[in-house]
């Protein structure tokens, strides 16, 4: 007979004092290594609703929908597929938020029956356009920039307008019943194409 390798003998010994390797699931979890990369999450109170992980996601596993009508407010609805994420945490790594408006969990339970479950979404609020009504960004991005760039935001009616909305002294996304983009027009939340119209070739 043929004798097993002093190494092999080893682990043989090792395998039996320490027992199973495999834990006894679903009675008992795995504890999971410090590493581990689970699903990505959403946290709704840090996420500013722009969009930077949906661009660098590999795997086209983040979304959004910007819905306009039917709802209280124009909302973004920032989704992320669970049954396409590779958990590759590039969304993490890029986000915006200081990394926290997503982050890797520890879940790893992504089980399901019916594949429409295989998503979270979170909701954040858009401003309009006063005048066309049309997409600026979500008011916790404006919040951001105005945080970040300081008293600049001074600069431009959108910002500042943002930030005196921020605290309440004016009313919320309102667009305007006229449609003339007059120079009275300019001191506006606008976008991009409004604010030139109003700036450029109004009288
Ligand atoms: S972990 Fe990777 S694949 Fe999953 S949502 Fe983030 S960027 Fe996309
Ligand atoms: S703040 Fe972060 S999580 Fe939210 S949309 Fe921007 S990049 Fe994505």
């Amino acid at each position: 007979m043929k004798l097993p390798k002093i190494r092999e003998l080893i682990e043989a010994i090792k395998a039996v004092i320490k027992g199973p390797y495999t834990s006894k699931f679903p009675k008992v979890m795995p504890t999971l290594h410090p590493n581990f990369r689970g699903q990505p999450k959403f946290n709704d109170q840090k996420c500013v609703g722009c969009g930077a992980c949906r661009e660098v996601c590999p795997a086209g596993a983040i979304d959004y929908k910007d819905i306009i009508d039917g709802r209280k407010v124009p909302t973004r609805v920032m989704i992320h597929y669970t049954d396409t994420c590779i958990f590759c945490g590039e969304c993490e790594a890029n986000c915006l938020a200081d990394k926290e408006g997503i982050k890797l969990s520890t879940d790893w339970e992504l089980s399901f029956f019916d594949r429409s479950q295989a998503q979270e979404s979170i909701d954040k609020e858009l401003q309009l356009c006063e005048i066309c009504g049309a997409t600026i960004a979500c008011r916790d991005h404006l919040k951001w920039i105005v945080q970040r760039i300081g008293e600049l935001s001074f600069s431009s009616p959108t910002l500042y307008l943002s930030r005196l909305r921020n605290l309440g002294i004016i009313d919320q996304n309102i667009i305007s019943a006229l449609r003339d983009h007059g120079r009275s027009d300019r001191v506006k939340i606008l976008c991009a194409r409004c604010r030139r119209e109003t700036t450029l070739t109004a009288e």
